[in-house]
């Protein structure tokens, strides 16, 4: 009785998960613990079409919005042309590639069918937010500080944004302290629609001036790993910036598109942090590393007025894109 009844037990339990719809309504796999659904299946609910580019390596799904491009055991995508970090490494199994279901639901849906505002509620009021200031002079190129050129680009966004019909406001406009949990509360007390914070990279060491590139992060989702973690903080629940994942993701996402596409800028893709100032934001919220202060041909495009308007055009491009998809007509 009882090897038959384990057996019976073990193809009941087989059978319970072949048959299980993960939250993308796609059948699942448990892959190292995580809920993973097949590309091929994915790719089908949606119409689309999977092609290996490299065998065992490379996936590519052509949809009718745009190419997705997935690579076995990386995090790295890339969404209709812009690259974007998952939160799990895409998986090889049983001769078909796996993406987690955490990606469909985060990364890939809000771009697929992006989420949208309350009728009447249009995006109308932005926060820009320069990072440091005061005391804190945030990265450092021999004496040029980062947090003065953040705060040229933040009026230079502020200023296009205006001309673009938004309402502006600024979490500092001068060369002030203000403390990271101050930011997004100033935000909500003014009851803004967006909350963007500006900033840029710099590389120490050998070989740093050689880092480049734009990147833009939004809030981690509860319960995944950030982008540069190496898988901690998947215990992290939610914190108030949650509850805007998917609109997160989308401003973040032509954020960054707008700016490599328009500037040149290397596209180190849309990733995925807890920052306070993402964590505490109570509306949309991205930041925007705009590019290295330590790599000459990005220190251009933060030193020189003219270049760098062309990046704050960018900037301000991509959230006239995000607004026109979540507004209501
Ligand atoms: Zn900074």
């Amino acid at each position: 009785m009882k090897p038959v009844f384990f057996l019976g037990l073990l193809m009941a339990s087989l059978l319970t998960v072949s048959a299980q719809k993960s939250s993308t309504g796609l059948p699942r796999i448990f892959l190292f613990g995580k809920d993973y659904v097949r590309i091929e299946d994915w790719a089908r609910a949606n119409g689309g079409q999977v092609r290996w580019t490299v065998p065992k390596q490379e996936v590519r799904v052509t949809l009718k919005s745009g190419t997705f491009i997935f690579t076995v055991d990386s995090r790295r995508s890339v969404m209709k042309g812009t690259t974007v970090w998952l939160s799990l490494p895409v998986a090889f199994k049983n001769g078909s590639a796996h993406i987690g279901s955490v990606d469909i639901t985060t990364a890939i849906n809000p771009l697929l069918n992006p989420p949208r505002n309350m009728a009447g509620r249009p995006v109308k009021h932005i926060v820009i937010d320069p990072g440091h200031g005061g005391r804190d002079p945030g990265n450092m190129e021999g004496k040029r500080q980062e947090k003065q050129y953040v705060l040229l680009l933040a009026k230079e966004v502020g200023e296009l944004l205006g001309k673009a019909g938004f309402k502006v406001s600024y979490t500092r406009t001068g060369d002030s302290t203000i403390e990271l949990p101050e930011r997004a509360a100033i935000a909500r007390r003014r009851g803004a629609d967006l909350l963007i914070s500006l900033h840029f990279n710099s590389a120490d060491g050998p070989g740093g001036s050689a880092v480049k590139g734009a990147e833009t992060f939004c809030m981690t989702p509860a319960r995944t790993s950030s982008t540069n973690a190496r898988g901690e903080g998947s215990g992290a629940g939610a914190y108030p910036g949650n509850r805007f994942d998917s609109k997160n993701m989308l401003l973040a996402y032509e954020i960054q598109r707008a700016m490599t596409a328009e500037t040149g800028a290397e596209d180190r893709g849309v990733k995925r942090a807890r920052f306070q100032v993402l964590r505490d934001a109570e509306m949309p919220a991205a930041l925007v590393e705009a590019g290295f202060m330590t790599n000459p041909s990005d220190a251009r495009r933060i030193y020189d007025g003219p270049t760098r308007r062309k990046l704050a055009q960018a900037i301000v491009d991509g959230i006239v894109t995000y607004k026109k998809i979540v507004d209501r007509k």
